[in-house]
């Protein structure tokens, strides 16, 4: 049977910019969607789906985040804000020093994203679409009080939330970025009907420096969380390895009736921000993952929202393209899968847009040629101490 997969509208959101040089820049979703017009696998209009709208952003964030903190939120986005506000900036997360500074207009850019996860899950929840797919959301660092890691809003938890209020749905939460989706966690840890799997580097190096296996969730939540936190250069068949037992494990246990799923996509070699040695490999192979599952546990209903992933030009484009051509089932996809790697080089002409941020070479193919990545040295210890990570992380599920 085939899928019907929408993708929402991520226009208004284009305004989530902290600063020029800031490694969360909407230059992402810019470079991914013109990829995808130039490989003519852009979704059609009649496919995209606007967000929802202000109104009901505005209510599912005062949900989720404390008054005070929302407030100071709309002190922040005034082009001049009070000086009162900008004093309280630190204590929120959003000080002008700090990795999530304050910007004019953040809390509608935030809301746009808001607007778009809501709009996602209320797509597929309704029956209108199997997959929907919104990347400019993935804010999963943000907590009910405050801003952190490039995160203001958790558009990802009021997604969520939203499908436990209107559809009573068990949710399966998937966070695939290399930093640990705390934020995400933390809303949902008491809570066993949402499950939350996180895969990321391990947090004894990295940003937020959570998500280790003892973090199980709590009280009647106790079960429902599941951490991978994965060694420093980790490389694909052990990160893989690790993900395929986790996800099938906890879909089978807590069999969900919709996954969401995060592809943060800073786990890949070319990465500034973290040190996991993976290829583009990953990114073909986890939407596939999830999608199996979703289709085998959740009647195919499948939310996937984008995240972090600050290699813009080598990286994302290809990452959240591959994510695309999985839900929607793209031709394009039996080249990429395929024994020819000369069937699976991107468009001529991609990227057309000059900048001076622009490598001078940019990999060819929609996967990595990884034949000269010289392998990790400590390889086999590295994929030893995963594997003992991941039955212990494991001991507690089902
Ligand atoms: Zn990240």
């Amino acid at each position: 049977m085939s899928k019907r997969s929408v993708w929402v509208d991520t226009s208004g959101s284009k305004g989530y910019r902290f600063h020029d040089e800031h490694p969360f820049h909407p230059i992402r979703l810019e470079l991914t969607e013109q990829l995808l017009r130039l490989s003519g696998e852009f979704p059609a209009a009649e496919l995209i789906v606007p967000p929802f709208a202000e109104e009901e952003a505005e209510q599912a964030i005062c949900k989720l985040h404390r008054h005070d903190y929302v407030d100071t939120v709309l002190a922040l986005s005034e082009e001049h804000p009070d000086p009162e506000a900008v004093r309280k900036a630190d204590a929120f997360g959003l000080g002008a020093d700090g990795d999530t500074p304050f910007f004019p207009g953040m809390h509608a850019a935030t809301r746009s994203i808001v607007a778009g996860s809501l709009a996602a899950a209320d797509a597929v929840m309704s029956g209108s679409a199997d997959h929907a797919l919104h990347l400019a959301g993935g804010l999963h660092h943000a907590f009910p009080d405050r801003a952190a890691g490039f995160c203001i809003y958790n558009d990802a938890a009021a997604a969520i939330s939203h499908i436990r209020e209107k559809y009573g749905a068990r949710v399966l939460y998937v966070d695939t970025d290399v930093h640990h989706g705390d934020g995400v966690q933390w809303f949902f840890y008491t809570d066993p009907d949402v499950f939350t799997l996180s895969i990321h580097e391990t947090g004894k190096f990295l940003f937020p420096g959570s998500g280790f296996h003892h973090e199980r969730g709590d009280s009647s939540g106790y079960g429902a969380c599941l951490n991978l936190s994965m060694e420093p250069y980790t490389e694909d068949e052990s990160w893989l390895e690790c993900f395929g037992e986790a996800l099938a494990r906890a879909a089978a246990v807590f069999r969900p009736d919709v996954i969401v799923s995060q592809h943060g996509c800073d786990a890949h070699a070319f990465d500034p921000l973290a040190h996991i040695h993976c290829s583009m490999k990953i990114y073909r192979e986890m939407p596939r993952m999830i999608r199996e599952c979703a289709d085998t546990y959740s009647q195919g209903r499948w939310i996937a929202l984008g995240g972090g992933g600050y290699d813009h030009w080598r990286v994302i484009p290809r990452a959240w393209s591959l994510l695309w051509l999985e839900m929607s089932s793209s031709p394009l996809l039996k080249a990429i899968d395929g024994d020819s790697p000369n069937a699976a080089l991107l468009p001529l002409g991609w990227p057309q847009l000059e900048s001076p941020d622009r490598p001078d070479e940019l990999p060819p193919g929609w996967l990595d040629d990884t034949s000269d990545w010289t392998p990790m040295p400590r390889r086999t210890e590295i994929t030893a101490k995963n594997r003992e990570m991941l039955a212990i992380a494991l001991q507690h599920i089902g």
